[in-house]
């Protein structure tokens, strides 16, 4: 295995908490406890989004907010029908053919977990039928309730918090099987970076966070990045592998290094920007690849904020994410952390006027 035992506790830990849009608290109450014992900081903007801060000694330094998102696609209980089976509303992308039959968690109001599973018909009785038509208005979360009333009291309430199960499988050394991997993957390098750089003076004040509801529009990435107002903002995010199709000249190949995105649904990226992580990329020696989408990330509320604020994406990708089953390559997560260490290490007053300076 390419990843050490704490590297592979992190993303156990990390994938295996659930928390939807609006429903972040398991995340948060982790990552505030970890920043919190690596002693450093804390800072909260309104929505939830968490961050931890390490001043510089320098009295002119800079801000540098590394951030990524803490919640994942999910559901939320819409209805508890009289024969207590529930409807649900999706919370964020989900591709509605990967679910049926799958094994659901409901967090109650108490906060404890039911075990359930979406319903799927059997052909004998699919033809004709709503749901033969695999939309999430028409499927039926079933946690073994006779009656309305028996799932009220059991915690069910509208707006409950249900995620699809996902347990961690580490398949081989280079490759593992989660989910949540978007995002839990940028926290868990939010998290290594202030492990590795807490006794190192840096030039800035570096920020590290995990934002709120990005899969709903990418709330929190912009109220956090308002309330840092960094000079230089670095989403982490994970964006879906295109080998899956079969294409292997498709931008977006697993294993195959840090992904340079150049453009995505709500940002064009800076290629000064860009010129300065390939050549960290380099200099740290490991893989990277061009990669554009038409989905997007916090990047894209956080660079239009204020007067504009200089926003990179670091990225790596992974096959089947916004599903139980994503697979992530680790060499591709070490490639991120190695070549995000190097640009943190490079980022000095002359990188940041030229940076800054480069438009103007
Ligand atoms: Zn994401």
């Amino acid at each position: 295995m390419k990843l050490n035992e704490h590297q592979l506790k992190l993303f156990e830990d990390l994938t295996q908490l659930n928390g939807i849009a609006g429903q972040e608290d398991e995340i948060r109450n982790y990552l505030k406890k970890a920043y919190t014992e690596l002693g450093y900081e804390l800072m909260f903007d309104n929505l939830g989004s968490v961050i931890a801060v390490k001043r510089s000694k320098n009295k002119k330094a800079k801000k540098v907010f590394l951030v990524a998102h803490m919640d994942e696609v999910g559901f939320m209980v819409s209805n508890i029908l009289p024969n207590g089976m529930l409807k649900a509303n999706a919370v964020g992308g989900l591709n509605s053919e990967t679910l049926l039959s799958s094994r659901v968690l409901l967090k109650t109001k108490d906060g404890n977990y039911l075990k359930g599973a979406i319903s799927a018909l059997p052909p004998h009785l699919l033809k004709g039928t709503e749901m033969a038509k695999t939309e999430i208005a028409n499927m039926l979360f079933d946690f073994g309730f006779t009656s309305k009333e028996e799932a009220i009291e059991n915690g069910v309430y509208l707006g409950a918090m249900m995620v699809i199960e996902g347990k961690m499988e580490i398949l081989n050394e280079n490759r593992i099987l989660t989910k949540a991997v978007d995002d839990r993957y940028g926290l868990v390098l939010g998290l290594e970076v202030l492990e590795t750089l807490k006794n190192v003076d840096l030039e800035f004040d570096l920020f590290v966070g995990g934002s709120v509801q990005e899969e709903v529009g990418c709330r929190g990435g912009m109220t956090s990045g308002y309330l840092i107002n960094p000079d230089l903002a670095i989403v982490l995010d994970c964006s879906p592998a295109r080998d899956t199709s079969g294409d292997n000249m498709a931008l977006g190949q697993l294993g195959q290094g840090l992904l340079v995105r150049f453009m995505d649904g709500n940002m064009i990226a800076f290629k000064e920007l860009l010129d300065f992580q390939m050549k960290c990329c380099k200099e740290a020696g490991v893989k990277y690849q061009y990669f554009d989408s038409p989905g997007g990330t916090d990047a894209g509320n956080i660079h239009k904020l204020r007067e504009g604020i200089l926003t990179l994406t670091h990225c790596i990708c992974a096959r089947g994410i916004h599903t139980c089953s994503t697979i992530f390559d680790t060499n591709d997560y070490l490639a991120a952390r190695d070549s995000l260490l190097t640009i943190l290490r490079h980022l000095n007053t002359k990188e940041f006027d030229f940076l800054l300076g480069a438009r103007k």
